[in-house]
């Protein structure tokens, strides 16, 4: 019997502690570990210098109210700042927050400027995930409110890709457009760049606002900073939480100075966001991912995808395709993508598996090649297993 309320699916694994890329199991099991706590532990596990800045911080202050100043929280929101579009961010504790915020801004920016009691709708894409609180769970689609007794106005999902359909589906209701550059749990899905240049003429013309979510995608994950910096597209509100606290809770919400300028006092708020310990962590772990980072990570990724290349060569009956970017990898697989990632498992391998077949490899950014190389000769075992 478990006190916990039974909402997640668990293995029998008990992890102790963690080093590097590995995950180490209360009876010293190592496990490679590509799954980095699904795109958050990005910097693996026990890195001193963040270990360093949690503790520091921890002998200092750890929490003081968002009436007062906080510099640790200036200090991050400077550094995204420069790191973005953004003129402004808000802080808060996970990425459904960091959504509900982008959605209030985006409704709040219409309610002031066009004095619209109308404009709300938000357009959402299927295969999309935005998160679990209600606003979240409208935006990725209405079948994920039906068990709840709750139907939310002004959500409207379409297909995801399909261009004609947004173009029918834009009146002067629509209020933002909300993608993942790259969907994460829909299988690592990459929106392209003429793709994201159209959504984003569209929101010109039609006075909506673009909102990326990259909560998953973003910080580093990609290859870049924020997924979308692959292409020249700016979004006007951008959502992120996941990778920005290395597993210290935190989430934000960017946008510009335009769109920022009607969030006025009172119009949103939270207890814990921004406080200085998620913050001390988070500027800690800016400043780690710097060109050379990225020059490693973008190198990984390259021989990564090579040599997944081979293995479909080898096992095209086990799995048929690697998609995504940077450290952000999904393999399409021909079996059961469960399997798979059980049979990697047994093999002290630790992947995810997201919808449309795929098993996530989401390493941490700064993994050795001589780790990928473990992971490769894993990959191929489970293949040959499952063959
Ligand atoms: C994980 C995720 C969320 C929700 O984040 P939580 O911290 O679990 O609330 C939102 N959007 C995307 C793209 C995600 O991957």
């Amino acid at each position: 019997m478990t006190n916990i309320l039974n909402t997640y699916p668990r293995s029998n694994l008990t992890f102790s502690h963690g080093e590097g890329s590995y995950l180490i199991e209360l009876n010293g099991d190592k496990y490679l570990d590509f799954g980095a706590g699904i795109a958050v532990n990005s910097l693996g596990y026990s890195h001193p210098i963040l270990n360093n800045a949690l503790t520091e911080q921890a002998k200092k202050l750890w929490h003081v109210s968002n009436v007062y100043n906080i510099p640790e929280q200036e200090t991050l929101a400077k550094k995204l700042c420069e790191l973005s579009f953004a003129d402004f961010v808000f802080f808060c504790n996970s990425g459904t927050e960091s959504i509900e915020a982008a959605l209030k801004i985006a409704r709040r920016y219409f309610y002031i400027i066009e004095e619209s009691k109308t404009k709300n709708k938000i357009i959402s894409f299927t295969g999309s995930f935005h998160g679990r609180t209600l606003g979240a769970l409208a935006a990725g689609g209405p079948s994920k409110l039906e068990g709840f007794n709750s139907s939310i106005d002004g959500f409207v999902n379409l297909p995801f890709g399909d261009h004609d359909e947004l173009e029918k589906a834009i009146d002067e209701n629509v209020a933002a457009i909300l993608i993942e550059p790259i969907q994460g749990e829909g299988g690592v899905s990459e929106v392209p760049t003429h793709c994201l240049e159209s959504i984003r003429k569209i929101c010109d013309e039609k006075n909506i606002l673009l909102i990326f979510d990259e909560v998953q995608c973003g910080i580093g994950r990609s290859g870049k900073m924020f997924a979308h910096q692959w292409s020249k597209v700016v979004p006007d509100i951008m959502t992120i939480a996941k990778a920005l606290g290395n597993g210290f809770p935190i989430g934000a919400c960017l946008t510009t100075k335009r769109v920022g300028d009607t969030m006025g006092h009172g119009t949103h708020g939270s207890t814990f966001g921004g406080n200085p310990l998620a913050c001390s962590v988070g500027c800690s772990v800016l400043d780690l991912m710097n060109n050379e980072f990225f020059s490693n990570l973008n190198k990984t990724s390259t021989f990564l995808i090579d040599e997944l290349n081979k293995i479909i060569n080898e096992f095209p009956e086990i799995i048929s395709e690697v998609r995504g970017k940077g450290l952000m990898l999904g393999i399409k697989c021909e079996v059961e993508n469960t399997k798979f990632v059980d049979e990697a498992r047994k093999n002290k391998m630790l992947t995810i598996k997201a919808s449309d077949n795929v098993v996530r490899l989401l390493p941490p950014l700064n993994i050795s090649i001589k780790d990928c190389s473990t992971a490769l000769s894993i990959i191929r075992k489970v293949c040959k297993n499952l063959s």
